[in-house]
């Protein structure tokens, strides 16, 4: 078993980024890609709210900048997916499928997937219309007429959002009423631009190339009725990839991974989180990024003042 000063597990932009420090530090540190190198953002074939970019740059490019960056400094990339880990001992040890890896720190970049429905055409047209984040794709739809589906208080934001873009937002909810804080139901129902449809379920996306309706049933009455609509925004939670951690570190009732407010430090001393999996709220690429950075500085410091006497 090969022994590392620092492991970096996912290869979005918190991976990333973590790993460019590392490497400048001289830290070699061996990033562990999953089955997604590049991370969620390659599930969009663009992006425009990522800093530094005048034009909309196709994310292939900007990961494949990413990669290259850290590679260039001397980051070690290794295809492989962590399975579980043993954070109870010091060296921490992450056990993949392929190999087994020791290091005396460990950061956990491994992101959150966005729940979706599971329906005919859902998939085929993500990134065509179908969406699960208000504030990456929210802009390609001014003027235009979306839904929202979902109940909680994420997809009362994501609608209130859409609303100051869109000429209509319909939120449509399975059941008759909304699980969100009553502040945003408030704000919901002031909105002129929204109309809640109840008792509703989408069974199905419709479009060839783009979404252009999707099929609408009721609960109640099991009466289906077709709908045209320019944008479907699934707003239903994020699932972190934390399986890997499950009894190792302390996590969130969604799952997340806890970490300092302010910081990258989890339960465990020595182990950090960046990113998507410790962020339920931003859930942003250039978040990511800061978050990898933030965790980078964090190990870096921690490898440097600390000993395994500190972890309990
Ligand atoms: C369709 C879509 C469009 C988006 N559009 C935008 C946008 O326009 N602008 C914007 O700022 N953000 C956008 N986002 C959000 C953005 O992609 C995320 O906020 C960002 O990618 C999070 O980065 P991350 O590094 O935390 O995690 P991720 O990008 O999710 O990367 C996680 C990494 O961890 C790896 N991994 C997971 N489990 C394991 C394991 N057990 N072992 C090893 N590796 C593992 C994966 O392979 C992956 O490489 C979009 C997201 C989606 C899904």
């Amino acid at each position: 078993m090969v022994h590392h000063k620092v492991v970096i597990i996912g290869s979005g932009p918190a991976g990333y980024t973590a790993a460019l420090y590392l490497a400048r530090a001289n830290l070699a540190p061996v990033v562990v890609t999953g089955t997604l190198p590049g991370g969620q953002l390659m599930m969009t074939p663009e992006i425009e709210n990522y800093p530094g970019f005048v034009a909309p740059i196709l994310t292939i490019n900007l990961m494949e900048a990413m990669r290259t960056q850290a590679e260039h400094f001397g980051a070690i990339l290794i295809s492989d997916t962590v399975l579980r880990t043993d954070f109870s001992h010091w060296p921490f040890v992450c056990y993949g499928e392929e190999n087994t890896y020791m290091a005396d720190t460990v950061i956990i970049a491994t992101g959150a997937m966005a729940r979706w429905l599971g329906i005919p055409g859902e998939s085929r047209l993500r990134g065509f219309g179908v969406s699960a984040c208000a504030t990456c794709d929210g802009a390609f739809f001014r003027n235009k007429t979306v839904a929202v589906v979902g109940g909680g208080n994420t997809a009362v934001d994501e609608a209130l959002f859409l609303s100051r873009l869109a000429a209509r937002v319909y939120l449509i909810h399975r059941r008759g009423t909304l699980r969100a804080e009553a502040v945003q139901q408030k704000r919901l129902f002031a909105c002129e631009n929204i109309t809640c449809l109840w008792n509703k379920r989408v069974v199905s996306c419709q479009g060839e190339k783009r979404l252009n309706a999707i099929l609408l049933e009721d609960t109640q009455t099991g009466l289906s009725e077709t709908m045209p609509l320019d944008g479907l925004f699934i707003a239903i939670g994020h699932a972190p990839a934390t399986e890997a951690f499950q009894g190792q570190i302390t996590l969130a009732h969604d799952g997340s991974i806890i970490t300092t407010p302010g910081k990258t430090h989890t339960s465990i001393p020595g182990v950090f989180a960046a990113g998507d999996v410790s962020d339920p709220i931003y859930r942003q690429a250039i978040t990511a990024a800061g978050q990898g950075c933030m965790a980078a500085l964090d190990a870096e410091q921690w490898l440097s003042k600390s000993s395994p006497s500190v972890l309990k």
